[in-house]
């Protein structure tokens, strides 16, 4: 299997490890594989017999085809750990027999990230030594808090790797910033950024373009890499749980194999979702793809309206996953619907005027499976309360979102397909703005909430987030912007 950019096709292919160490491709295009490979109903009958990290294997392996069975088998029972997922790596709930709560988030950082970061880190190790690579590989991430936490648990202790995380000091929740300087490797460094994520990430993207950097890096063996979502190794991993959530809904008897179900995903960066088309596309019987967004509901209106404008209000919300206004992987969508060419346009057009419109038979192409509704803040907050007085069910705000999205969808369709709603993190992540929707008022103390949530909603907090308060800080390094890469140049020379 080979891939090729989304901008290009004439362009030069690569293998699979190519493309995890590489990341973006060189016309800034996005790597796509150059076909879908199909996934039959045979396959997924034996798949149903299989646990989750082989399920993983078999569906990696239909693209990572450069890496062997074994390898990928070991990965990902090393990544999906029954240690690491407690409570299994993506269990469904059902909340009244037709909608189930797919729990993307039982992995070390009780967010849905650590579904693609607990294995793609492996799958980069392992692609340095298969492209002939010597240097080191050192992960620069910028982060608003749960991407640099779950980069840091993906990246601790890979060999070959290291990982520099930079924050806004006073851009981070108190139990976010806690999560980073606590965090555990030999490989790790973590440094606040006096100033906000803009800073971090234009500092962290200044030293991606400097040559010198390069230069001084390569000179001590090392080369700097992603942890970015535009990522393929980060990307198929998602595919993954869609077809397991298949497997286990027809291991219940729920549903009989070629029954159809239905998909609605919070969608940001819209990776998540594009790996349930993918899903779709190999054969997999899911019929609508449900597009769930916050008050940014920039794609929202591009499914109804075929028209992608960014020139709008930015709103912060309390489900800031998806506080985004450029949803990166949706180039993928539309070069799978409008060709290389189309897309290359369509993407010059966005970065001249910030939007534009595709050609109507690509709307109806891409309006086939996809449908997009949105909550606004009282929506989601109203949503968080109604699914735990209706179902006795805990959704965090970006599952909430999807939950008032997939209940829109239902209530104007009557359509009565299973619907499989992503839950992409824990409650406690969100405690406080949980509490608030649950209860009507903020908790005094962000690090207190989550023990009075636990108490009010006889619910668990996750093991990771459990007595965070009390573990070791190992990083209190605050830098000016402007400083940056004289962190990283100290940290290299460590
Ligand atoms: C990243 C994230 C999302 C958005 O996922 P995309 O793949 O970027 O669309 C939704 N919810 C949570 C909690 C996230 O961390």
């Amino acid at each position: 299997m080979k891939f090729q950019s989304t901008r290009d096709e004439s362009a030069a292919k690569f293998s699979a490890a190519q493309v995890i160490k590489q990341g973006l491709a060189a016309d800034g295009g996005l790597f796509v594989p150059e076909e879908i490979p199909t996934l039959t109903a045979d396959e997924i009958l034996t798949l149903c017999k299989a646990d989750y990290p082989t399920r993983a294997a078999e569906i990696l392996g239909k693209f990572l085809t450069d890496y062997t069975k074994e390898e990928l088998l070991a990965d990902c029972r090393a990544a999906y750990a029954d240690t690491a997922f407690v409570g299994g790596a993506a269990p469904l709930v059902s909340l009244d027999g037709t909608v189930y709560s797919m729990e993307l988030w039982h992995g070390p950082t009780a967010a849905f990230k650590d579904m693609a970061l607990q294995i793609m880190p492996r799958l980069l190790s392992r692609a340095l030594v298969k492209t002939g690579e010597a240097r080191t590989a050192l992960i620069l991430v910028a982060t608003s808090g749960d991407t640099g936490k779950a980069a840091l648990e993906g990246y601790k202790d890979i060999e070959r790797v290291k990982i520099a995380v930079f924050y806004p000091e006073n851009g981070v929740s108190r139990v976010q910033k806690l999560q980073m300087q606590t965090q555990t490797g030999g490989n790790v460094y973590v440094c606040a950024i006096d100033g906000n994520f803009d800073d971090a990430q234009s500092g962290v993207k200044k030293i991606f373009s400097d040559k010198e950097a390069a230069a001084y890096l390569n000179e001590r063996g090392v080369f700097l890499s992603s942890a970015n979502s535009i990522n393929w190794g980060r990307l198929a991993p998602q595919i993954v749980y869609y077809v397991s959530a298949y497997c286990d809904l027809l291991n219940a008897g729920r549903i009989q194999m070629g029954d159809k179900v239905n998909v609605t995903v919070p969608t940001g960066n819209f990776g998540n979702i594009f790996a349930a088309y993918l899903a779709k596309l190999m054969g997999l019987p899911i019929d609508r793809l449900i597009c769930a967004s916050n008050q940014n509901n920039i794609l929202t209106d591009f499914l109804a309206t075929g028209t992608y404008d960014r020139n709008r209000a930015f709103h912060l919300t309390m489900s800031p996953s998806m506080d985004i206004l450029i949803s990166s992987n949706l180039e993928r969508l539309l070069y799978l619907t409008a060709g290389a060419k189309r897309t290359a346009a369509y993407m010059r057009s966005l970065a001249e005027t910030g939007a534009y419109t595709v050609d109507a038979d690509v709307k109806r192409a891409i309006n086939v499976s996809f449908k997009g509704y949105f909550a606004d803040e009282e929506k989601t907050a109203a949503t968080i309360r109604e699914t735990m007085e209706k179902h006795g069910y805990l959704a965090d705000t970006h599952t909430a979102v999807a939950l008032s999205a997939a209940g829109q969808y239902i209530a104007e369709t009557g359509d009565k397909t299973p619907m499989i709603v992503a839950s992409t993190a824990s409650p406690y992540k969100f405690a406080a703005d949980v509490y608030a929707s649950l209860y009507g008022e903020h908790p005094a103390d962000a690090l207190a909430a989550l023990d009075t949530l636990a108490a009010r909603t006889a619910t668990e907090i996750p093991y990771p987030l459990r007595g965070i308060g009390e573990r070791t800080v190992r990083f209190t390094d605050t830098v000016p912007a402007s400083n940056m890469w004289e962190a990283v140049k100290n940290y290299v020379n460590k």
